[in-house]
């Protein structure tokens, strides 16, 4: 059984290193930003809803993630565990998380904080090219990061359930450190 949420700033590599991690544990890998896209490529009520804030570089309002967020862990693949990727994103986004897992008796192992220098980030999001990776949104998703996600490192931390990852590293050396903690 594995349970483990991803915590870095955007372009840390949470969503390569959670895919791979996922198909080798065979648990979900759920992505709120995945999950989000595909709501804007699909156009639904979600989709048109999310979209405004996306393409800002801005957090999509808490009221539409954590519905998204309790849905789809009360699917039925998660009984073998989950990997969580852009999920909690700020502290009361925790604190929702903390009490659902409760309620659906689904601790989580471990918070894996993938760390990152900001001159490889910014890199990194260039290089990517997705629609939201343009510079001016990529400072505001930086900045979002900071004020909003950061402080979820000592939220984690001071819960001990925090584990750090260095990830200035080639994507299969943070791969490797990943599977060993994991399998620990
Ligand atoms: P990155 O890995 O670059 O941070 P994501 O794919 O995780 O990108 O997220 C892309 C965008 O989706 C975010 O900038 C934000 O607008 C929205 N988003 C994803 N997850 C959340 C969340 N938990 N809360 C609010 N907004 C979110």
């Amino acid at each position: 059984m594995t349970r483990l949420i991803f915590l870095g700033p955007p372009g840390a590599g949470k969503g390569t290193q959670a895919a791979l991690l996922a198909k080798d544990c065979e648990v979900p890998h759920i992505s709120t930003g995945d999950i989000l896209r595909s709501a804007v490529a699909a156009g639904s009520e979600l989709g048109k809803k999310a979209d405004q804030y996306m393409s800002a570089g801005e957090l999509v309002p808490d009221d539409l993630i954590l519905d998204l967020i309790q849905e789809r862990l009360s699917q039925d693949d998660v009984e073998k565990g989950w990997l969580l990727d852009g999920f909690p994103r700020n502290v009361p986004q925790a604190e929702f998380l903390q009490k659902l897992l409760d309620q659906l008796e689904q601790p989580m192992d471990f918070v894996v904080n993938l760390d990152v220098e900001d001159a490889v980030i910014v890199a990194r999001l260039l290089q990517r090219g997705r629609k939201d990776d343009e510079e001016s949104v990529i400072l505001t998703r930086l900045e979002v990061y900071r004020q909003q996600t950061e402080p979820l490192i000592d939220f984690y931390r001071n819960r001990q359930q925090l584990v750090s990852v260095d990830g200035n590293q080639t994507l299969e050396a943070v791969y490797a450190d990943l599977k060993r903690l994991v399998m620990e």
